[in-house]
Formats: structure tokens, sequence, C-alpha cells
């Protein structure tokens, strides 16, 4: 426990130092000195709040690619838990996953790795949730990380489009500066606008892709 500690604590100490370079998994498995960094990454992006970007989040960084832009962990992460009221939701929800079923210490369906369970908010912290025995889950490391996604039932674009269609101005935008932020190259010539290698801000985006999104609202 103390070495995953250590490593985690070595991991933060290193994208602290290089916040805003992009770092290789070659680079962050020598910085951990163990074969589980990845882990140990997205402890920090998920348990701290340290916004990690790979792949998923920027189309221009490769599989092996991180990179921390900002240095200062998002709100509402605080480890505030304590160990009874942990053992009490594990308890309570019979130590399975209560999102994929998944049981505490049994290999899991989506890796074949043992199983380990995490307590997850139901409203999100970030969003005023609290630690009332109420808002909280067991979930396995897969689902409440969101790995699950990944393989097991993507969204299909019809239920996106229905979702995205009933959301507020606002979150629309914020799925378009997202989208914008990770297929930046793609949404230039979308734009009639290409390979110009302009920072395109992730909560407004620009007013070009405003006033067209705002065309075709409603
Ligand atoms: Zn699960």
């Amino acid at each position: 426990m103390t070495q995953q500690l250590g490593a985690r604590a070595k991991l933060r100490h290193y994208f602290l130092d290089h916040v805003g370079e992009v770092l290789t998994s070659d680079t962050l498995r020598e910085v951990a000195g163990i074969s589980e960094w990845a882990r140990r990454v997205r402890e920090l992006r998920n348990d701290e709040g340290y916004q990690i970007l790979s792949h998923h989040d920027r189309s221009d960084l490769k599989p092996w690619e991180y990179v921390l832009e900002d240095p200062s962990p998002q709100q509402g992460y605080a480890r505030t838990m304590s160990k009874e009221l942990r053992a009490e939701i594990l308890d309570r929800d019979g130590h399975t996953c209560q999102s994929c079923g998944a049981v505490a210490g049994e290999p899991h369906p989506y890796d074949g790795r043992v199983t380990r369970l995490q307590i997850g908010h139901i409203k999100d912290k970030s969003m005023g949730g609290t630690d009332e025995p109420s808002n909280l889950v067991a979930l396995c490391s897969v689902c409440n990380e969101g790995a699950s996604n990944i393989t097991l039932d993507r969204p299909t674009w019809l239920k996106l489009e229905v979702q995205i269609r009933r959301a507020t101005r606002d979150d629309q935008l914020k799925v378009l500066g997202w989208l914008v932020r990770k297929y930046s190259t793609e949404a230039r010539e979308m734009l009639g606008h290409p390979a110009k290698p302009a920072r395109i801000d992730m909560v407004s985006p620009p007013s070009a892709v405003r006033t067209s999104l705002g065309d075709d609202q409603e």
C-alpha cells in the first residue's frame, strides 16, 4: 500500500512539474517505478480531480500520451469519506457493483482483473451531491471510472441526439466546446478554416461556432 501511495505521489509531483507538457507512458512508468502506473494516473484524475488529459479527451494526443493542462484540481474531489461509512455502503450493497453486478474480489467480466469496489456518488459532489448514504453507491472501478462505456453498451447516435436536443443551450455549448477541443482539426475543416493551430477554449467556443449552432437550435 505504501508503495502505491508513493507511486501516486511521484506521478503527482511529476505532472505538476511538467504542466502543459505532453508526457509519454514510458516516462510515467519510469517515474512511478511500478507496472500499475496507469491505475495511479486514473486515481489522480478520479480521486484527486487532476485534469490529466489523454487521447480520449484530445484527438491530437496519441494513446500513450498524457498532459496535465491545469495544475489546480477540480473542486469536489476531497476524500472525506470515513472507513466506517465506506464499510456501511459496501455492506448494504452486498459487496457487489450496483451497475454491472461484478462482485468484489472476483474476476471482472470486462477485463478479468480482480474486481475492486469504490464508493460512487449518485449525484456528483461537484453538482452538490452529499456523502449521505442515500447518495452513495458501491461501484466497481470499471463502472465508476466510466471505462465500461468503451466496450459495453455505447449509446447510439439517436439516443445521444435526443439527449443533446433536450439539453439547455448552455449544456449544448459545453458539448460543442468539448467536441471542438477533441476534434479541433476536423472542426476547422468543417468550418472551412483548415489547419490553423489556434487553441480553442473548452468553455467558450469561438463566436463563429456559436453562431452556427444558434441557427440550428430548436
Ligand atoms: Zn461495475
